[in-house]
């Protein structure tokens, strides 16, 4: 799989374009910002957009859904979980304060277990909430993209709205530590950093 990182809108998120090699098919995980930046990076490389994967619904990975897809007719991918808890009004109300755009509802609602075929390649849907509650981390051996849920040296907040530290732990211990050890961690931020491995977070990420 062929991966772009790029650093993108107000909160610094870290969006992904990932592709097929053989098939120029690509996704874009969490377009945060400065969409006509990812659309000119997708236009350079030839690639023809299938998905915009959402790891979670917090408005700074989901702010350029609209652009996206408008100009590429890209389906929109999200979990379940967070396609109901972000479409409910006090929710929207909450984080409509950031001023960021919120999504358009998701074309694919994808739960635990579910894969998601880019080209020849297969990204797989891991679901780990405690950031929020659709939390999703996506697996295409050796890459792993954790979102807000684990970050070099750090872990997601989970003070806002659907948040919980239990949870998150649970979910970063059974479902990400358990993945080989040289298992690249491509995290939603970089923070501490803008790539792992799972071996290296496992012996020196001091939230865990
Ligand atoms: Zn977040
Ligand atoms: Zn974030």
């Amino acid at each position: 799989m062929q991966i772009t990182q790029l650093i993108v809108g107000s909160m610094a998120v870290c969006c992904y374009i990932v592709a097929c090699p053989k098939t120029k098919k690509a996704a874009v995980i969490d377009p945060g910002g400065d969409e006509e930046k990812v659309l000119a990076e997708i236009t350079r490389q030839g690639y023809l957009l299938d998905y915009i994967i959402t790891t979670h619904g917090h408005p700074d990975h989901v702010c350029g859904n609209r652009r996206l897809q408008e100009a590429t007719g890209a389906k929109i991918i999200m979990h379940e979980a967070d396609a109901r808890f972000f479409g409910t009004r006090e929710v929207n109300n909450y984080f409509s304060m950031l001023g960021l755009e919120p999504s358009p509802p998701a074309d694919i609602e994808v739960k635990e277990g579910d894969k998601i075929t880019i080209g020849e390649e297969v990204l797989q849907v891991l679901h780990t909430p405690g950031h929020t509650p659709g939390g999703i981390c996506l697996y295409c051996p050796p890459d792993l993209f954790t979102g807000d849920t684990l970050f070099v040296g750090g872990v997601g907040r989970t003070d806002f709205p659907g948040g919980s530290h239990q949870e998150l732990l649970n979910s970063i211990n059974d479902k990400l530590l358990t993945l080989p050890a040289e298992t690249v961690v491509w995290p939603g931020h970089g923070y501490g950093g803008s790539r792992s491995t799972i071996g290296q977070e496992k012996n020196s990420n001091m939230f865990l």
